[in-house]
């Protein structure tokens, strides 16, 4: 193990605590030194043995000396009012004095230097530099670089490197990358069942071992879709429940499944009592099966992992509240695509086999050929075995019943009882079914049976599983009964004939599992034996021919976006939440903390993320009303969010908590937004000359931060101070309110906010008026192409205007990157690494694809295009460089598109990637998609690169030319990276699209899409409900310099020395892993600083805010992710109340040492993690390991232990507060 850093760590860990006492200690001298002064005109102290001899001095204070001294203090409380606590040590040893008692000092000795009150202590960057010259002829000459800092590097424990090197992803018997290599997708007519082949069977084959079918009813209720969630239960589900309910009792040998529980839930809580006791009864009988359990079945393209298992949790929670089950079979029968994230997580949960559908025609025929449509999933990242998951795939087309019983849907869908003559759904086959009678009976019961062996030869056991079902079915009386009845009499005709070596009847998803695993497990545990071993993911799917289903990825970009917004806002509040409502419970404070309207809020936001993460919302894909209702709910939820967390924040800030008394109105939130489809907009802090603004910053991450943040002001001209009346280097900036016209009353100001972990931060802000402060700068901005020329002032700053494009092509730069833009377009053309000098060609373009012309057009789900994307004509636009020491810019205005480009100096992981920012319009548009391409001169070999999964992990991608553009497009939840053997480029994102990477070295990434026809999968309408949206993205080079961690691999007892350096790393692996830097950068994106500024009401008070508080006392591991801290909650029908109990998620990530981790002040320690540091806040009582979602408890942990998490896994722990 090696851990440089350790000791350098736990010091900085308690900076703040020396920080304070010094503080006191500084404050003491002065008034000690003030005291001595007055003192010195009256008295001699002539006999002093030495000036440092401060305990001698105090010997000799009289009663009069001490009232001085009190007058002092009361000076001193006036002026530093915003630090409570030192005030209240100082009154302390003034007390102690005053009794005669020496107090127990800091040393004094050494802080004699410490600066008198009235100077300041500048923090870094600690070189203050000179105000931006306005003189014009200098402008160019300005901030060309930023002031220089240096920046750390996370000590990595070098053992840890192993896991991101070593051979993966090569232990399965499938691997889903070889099979896209090899497979020819070439759709050739495979008969009856289309996309297949002809299965010939054998009556023999099942006469020593018979085939025993289970049929499962089941019903697809998508929360949303062609009607909103509410729509839907009202007009169907709750009707599906209620008849569920009758039928079950009334059919004794039928069975259900039931997978969404945002829908169960809203019935169980207006359902009669008896109903609910029926449905506990059918379900203790295991008539009635809940299957996966989620509120919703996830879409699982978009989805964030956090959001993932949330919505998993959220179900479980419900179902171990009212039902008292545990699902333990997984149901995915809609999702577009399906990711290994979803297995592993279920895995972790406890779950048995999961159950998938809509995968790649061809692949489902690949592995209907070779018998291994049943399969054990593993990770790539698994270098055992332990995340094997048993996995069933459908084979054919759809879920409905034409597709589930066997080859031939013709067959098939006269088996869908529901589509008897009369009815209002019919066969497309154009042959109904018949009720079946003993007249009929025989041969009805041979044909289907004839499709049951066809199918079950698709598998290895003599066991089949036959869904009957589709969406929104069984809400109707008559459906339960014709099903039901027409299916008994096959069954009993079909059981009744023992030649025919048959056993068919109704079951549920577990019954069907558990013959399975009965008939196949080994002799240890009840892992499945003989199924192969899978590796990959079932992205990107198509339905038919060329119909790829990539449009979803990016379709609706704005709510994909806010998802993410609420995702974020939902884990901070979370965070805080518990550990205030904690606090304030263990301090007695009663109701005033109001714990249970705000677990009320929290519990609805859960609810409503959860429900967005249905394969109809955050897909994109539901109709334009729908679309509007998730939006509200999202934005509901938001606002909620930052209520939680302001009352959590002024109880955690109050000098005195026990006192603790709530006020509504005291914080306001620094940009809000006004409805579901606007942009959020930035409020503006009115500042005073007389008294200085408060912000609070809220870091929700587990580490450190030294990150910019960007508040709107009401001055040009202002002083940033900490809590501790330390001065803060800041910038100011024109507010420009289109290209070229700027705000005169509000300005935005910039500062880098250093902040502990799970830390809260007060900094003080004050309008300065006419005088400069020299740690204050004015950014200038020069804006090409535009009529006119000459400098103008507006206000202090001033502007230059040029109808010229830049003599040649300009620069941006800060202590690490150095960025070229073109002179024409203004648009990125390459990047510099600082510390080697070398220079990546980085062009960004932005392009266009259209549709193809056939009636079949890109829609909502589909993306067809018309041939590769066309680059959008750029003609002179407008282009605004504003440069400053802290912030630089440059801005270009495009048709469809406000591009961004951000460069920061601060000491902090903004410091090192270029931050872009596109606000997309393309409502002038038709049936066009925008893209935004960057087109390096890496050398990716094969057109490899990586795309994350859900945000959990990242899979490697081949770019195929045997595949139409559109099949090359893969879903990018938060980055996507390529590599040569010497640098890496990453694109990490807030927010979910498309992804592909169509020629060596480049990366293109879906913007926004307006499509103006349906693409024919039942939504009936296109994509032209687009707004105005925000997209934010970074772009991060890195050099691979193997370097310090390799020297200390070498000298491991285990070399990995040949997987760092040896030939083998030049094959891209299955599984790809970020940097600890790219990590940092990813999460940092995803969870912004929170900032909340004091009302001008409360600005009397909220000096009184104790200026920092740290829930950890030091910052966890690197690779450590603080995934949530989120309180268990008491629910009855109508009632939630917060438990004393909380889930602790902690995900160690998996990482690539051979990229330096700059910017990161935190080591890794091989995934070691403090129970005592995680709590030192809260008083806890009991700690134990529980499976993923919490339905399993595991070992009772020491409450002051240290535990270990391994890498890639995300662990839950129950933690009990007194
Ligand atoms: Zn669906």
């Amino acid at each position: 193990m090696l851990c440089q850093s350790c000791e350098v760590k736990a010091k900085t860990a308690f900076k703040m605590k020396t920080y304070m006492a010094l503080m006191g200690a500084a404050i003491f001298f002065v008034v000690i030194m003030s005291m001595y002064l007055m003192l010195d005109q009256t008295k001699s102290f002539g006999e002093m043995s030495g000036p440092y001899d401060t305990r001698l001095k105090l010997q000799k204070f009289s009663h009069e000396d001490i009232d001085i001294l009190q007058q002092k203090i009361g000076a001193l409380e006036n002026d530093l009012s915003s630090n409570q606590k030192t005030i209240n040590q100082l009154r302390n040893a003034v007390k102690s004095l005053s009794n005669g008692i020496i107090p127990d000092l800091p040393n004094l000795v050494e802080e004699e230097e410490t600066p008198k009150k009235e100077e300041v202590i500048v923090k870094k960057p600690e070189a203050i530099h000179e105000p931006v010259i306005v003189d014009s002829k200098d402008l160019k000459q300005n901030w060309k670089t930023m002031p220089a800092v240096t920046v750390a590097k996370a000590e990595i424990f070098t053992e840890e490197c192993a896991f991101g090197a070593a051979p993966n992803g090569n232990t399965a018997d499938v691997q889903m990358l070889d099979v896209y290599d090899s497979l020819r997708f070439d759709n050739p007519d495979g008969g009856v069942w289309k996309q297949g082949f002809d299965i010939t069977t054998s009556p023999d084959q099942w006469k020593d071992d018979p085939l025993r079918v289970f049929l499962i009813p089941h019903s697809h209720n998508d929360p949303g879709w062609i009607k909103t969630v509410d729509k839907y239960f009202h007009d169907q589900t709750v009707h599906i429940l209620d008849n569920m309910v009758i039928k079950l009792q009334e059919h004794s040998k039928m069975k259900f499944i039931w997978a969404e529980m945002s829908y169960l839930s809203m019935w169980w809580e207006k359902t009669s009592q008896q109903n609910r006791d029926i449905t506990k009864r059918l379900i203790d009988e295991g008539r009635l099966e809940i299957v996966t359990g989620g509120w919703v079945m996830n879409d699982e393209a978009n989805t964030n992992y956090f959001a993932m298992i949330d919505q998993l949790i959220e179900g479980h929670e419900w179902l171990e509240a009212f039902l008292g089950v545990k699902p333990k079979s997984g149901w995915s029968i809609d999702p577009f695509g399906l990711t290994p994230t979803m297995a592993y997580l279920l895995q972790r949960m406890g779950f048995e086999s999961m159950l998938i559908q809509r995968v790649h025609y061809a692949v489902k025929k690949y592995l209907a050929r070779e018998k291994k449509l049943e399969f054990l999933w593993r990770q790539n990242w698994d270098h055992g075995s332990s995340t094997d998951m048993f996995c069933h795939m459908m084979p054919f087309y759809s879920y409905d019943v034409p597709h589930t019983c066997g080859p031939d849907p013709k067959i098939c869908c006269q088996y869908d009882f529901k589509r008897l003559p009369g009815g209002r759904i019919n066969c497309p086959w154009k042959i109904a079914p018949v009720p079946i009678t003993d007249q009929n009976v025989a041969k009805k019961a041979e044909v289907l049976l004839d499709q049951y062996r066809k199918k079950s030869s698709l598998y290895k056991t003599n066991i089949l599983l036959v869904p009957l079902g589709d969406d929104f079915r069984f809400d109707k009386p008559a459906e339960w009964d014709q099903q039901y009845t027409n299916y008994q009499k096959l069954f009993e005709y079909m059981n009744g004939h023992e030649n025919w070596n048959v056993q068919a009847q109704f079951g549920t998803l577990s019954d069907y599992f558990g013959a399975v695993i009965e008939q196949t497990k080994g002799r240890i545990g009840n892992q499945p034996q003989g199924f192969p071993v899978l590796s990959g993911d079932f992205f990107t799917y198509t339905d038919r021919e060329q119909d790829y289903w990539s449009g979803y990825y990016t379709s609706r970009p704005f709510y994909k976006n806010m998802d993410r917004v609420l995702e974020s806002h939902l884990r901070a509040a979370e965070i805080i939440y518990t550990v205030a409502a904690t606090k304030a419970r263990q301090m007695g404070v009663g109701k005033k903390f109001d714990e249970d309207s705000l677990i009320r809020m929290v519990t609805l936001a859960r609810r409503n993320l959860a429900l967005f993460q249905h394969h109809d919302a955050i897909t994109g894909t539901a109709k334009d009303h729908v679309v509007v209702d998730y939006g509200t709910k999202l934005l509901i939820s938001v606002s909620d969010m930052r209520k939680v967390m302001m009352q959590s924040i002024h109880f955690l800030l109050s000098p005195d908590q026990t006192k603790y008394s709530p006020s509504s109105a005291y914080f306001d939130v620094d940009a809000e937004r006004l409805k579901h489809d606007a942009l959020p907009e930035k409020k503006v802090l009115k500042l005073s000359t007389e008294a200085s603004s408060i912000a609070v910053f809220y870091n929700t991450l587990a580490h450190h931060r030294n990150e910019l943040i960007r508040l709107h002001v009401s001055s040009p001209n202002v002083k940033v101070t900490d809590a501790e009346n330390n001065l803060i280097q800041s910038q100011s900036n024109l507010i420009w309110m289109d290209g070229s016209q700027t705000a005169s009353t509000k300005y935005e100001l910039v500062f880098a906010v250093d902040i502990a972990p799970l830390g809260l931060k007060k900094y003080l802000i004050r309008d300065m008026g006419e005088s400069q402060s020299p740690h204050h700068s004015l950014s200038s901005a020069v804006m090409y192409h535009v009529s006119g020329s000459g400098t103008e002032k507006r206000g202090p700053f001033v502007v230059e205007k040029v109808s010229l494009s830049p003599t040649s092509d300009f620069t941006m730069e800060n202590s690490h990157i150095k960025a070229t833009f073109s002179a024409s377009t203004g648009l990125l053309k390459s990047t510099m690494t600082k510390s080697d000098g070398a220079v990546t060609a980085t062009e960004l373009q932005f392009l266009l694809y259209g549709t193809v012309a056939q009636k079949a057009k890109s829609g909502a789900y589909l993306f067809l295009p018309d041939g590769p994307a066309k680059p959008i004509t750029i003609n002179k636009p407008l282009i605004r460089v504003v440069r400053g020491p802290l912030l630089s810019e440059v801005y270009v205005s495009l048709p469809n598109v406000d591009h961004l480009v951000t460069i920061k100096g601060t000491t902090g992981v903004d410091s090192q990637s270029l931050n872009i920012l596109n606000h997309v319009d393309i409502r002038n548009t038709r049936n066009q998609e925008l893209i935004m391409r960057i087109k390096s001169d890496i050398q990716n070999p094969d057109r490899t690169f990586y795309t994350d999964l859900n945000g959990f992990q990242l899979q490697q991608r081949k770019t195929l030319d045997k595949l139409p553009i559109q099949a090359n497009y893969y879903p990018m939840p938060s980055m996507a990276y390529l590599e040569s053997s010497s640098t890496r480029m990453s694109l990490l994102t807030s927010h979910p699209s498309g992804v592909a990477s169509l020629e060596t070295g480049w990366i293109d990434i879906v913007l926004d899409r307006r499509l103006n026809q349906d693409d024919s999968r039942g939504l009936q309408q296109g994509v032209l409900d687009n707004k105005l949206t925000g997209l934010s993205y970074q772009l991060l080079i890195e050099r691979n310099d193997g370097g310090a961690t390799v020297k200390q691999v070498r000298n491991s007892p285990r070399s990995l020395w040949g997987w760092l350096k040896g030939d083998s790393k030049s094959t891209a692996q299955p599984a790809g892993f970020p940097s600890l830097l790219g990590h940092a950068a990813s999460v940092s994106l995803e969870h912004p600083l929170y900032i909340h500024t004091a009302l001008p009401e409360s600005q009397e008070t909220s000096s009184q805010l104790i200026p920092e508080f740290q829930v950890l006392d030091e910052q966890l591991p690197c690779d450590i992710h603080l995934l949530n801290l989120r309180t268990r909650i008491q629910q009855s029908n109508n009632a939630v109340e917060a438990k004393r109990e909380a889930f602790l998620l902690l995900h160690r990530r998996g990482f690539d040492c051979r990229y330096p981790g700059l910017a990161l002040s935190c080591s890794t320690n091989g995934g070691k993690v403090s129970s005592r540091n995680l709590f030192q806040n809260l008083n806890i009582r009991g700690l134990q390991a529980t499976s993923l979602s919490g339905m399993y408890d595991g070992n009772e942990m020491e409450i002051d232990s240290d535990f270990t998490i391994e890498t890639m896994e995300v662990n839950t722990y129950r933690v009990q507060f007194h």
